[in-house]
């Protein structure tokens, strides 16, 4: 069965190892290449919060907003991008309500979470993991 990525940040200490995990996927160590980001959530309690597309199965805003077809609903949730069509038109980034793509100008094209669930497996705290969905 078809999975993605869900997490849990009570555990999470902020180590970033899921972002530079994910960079490294695309050939950098670099938080500007993840398709995940772990931000500080401000207040006194120090938590985390991730940003990571939600694996959306209906309405993919940012698949919508692709008029080039560069982004293909994927199987399980989420979009898979195929780096030949994009344009690098930025539409896609703005459409998805929560932020969870974001431009690298080192590749010269979006960044999305594809749900491989590499980082997951790398996760010292278990913060990550996949969920199987119908
Ligand atoms: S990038 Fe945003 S809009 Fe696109 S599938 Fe993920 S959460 Fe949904
Ligand atoms: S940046 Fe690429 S993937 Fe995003 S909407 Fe434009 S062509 Fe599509
Ligand atoms: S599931 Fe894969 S593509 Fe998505 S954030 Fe984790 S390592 Fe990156």
């Amino acid at each position: 069965m078809a999975k993605r990525l869900r997490y849990d940040m009570n555990a999470c200490l902020g180590c970033q190892t899921c972002s530079l995990v994910c960079s490294t996927l695309s050939g950098y160590h670099s938080l500007g290449e993840s398709g995940i980001n772990i931000k500080t959530k401000g207040g006194l309690q120090g938590k985390f919060v991730c940003v990571v597309c939600a694996g959306c199965t209906e309405n993919i805003s940012c698949l919508e907003a692709c008029k080039t077809g560069a982004l293909k609903a994927r199987n399980g949730g989420g979009v898979l991008l195929d780096k030949n069509k994009c344009i690098g038109c930025k539409k896609c980034i703005s459409a998805c309500s929560i932020g969870a793509i974001h431009y690298s100008d080192n590749l010269d094209r979006p960044i999305i979470c594809r749900q491989c669930g590499t980082c997951a497996k790398y996760c010292p705290h278990n913060c990550l993991y996949m969920e199987e969905v119908e």
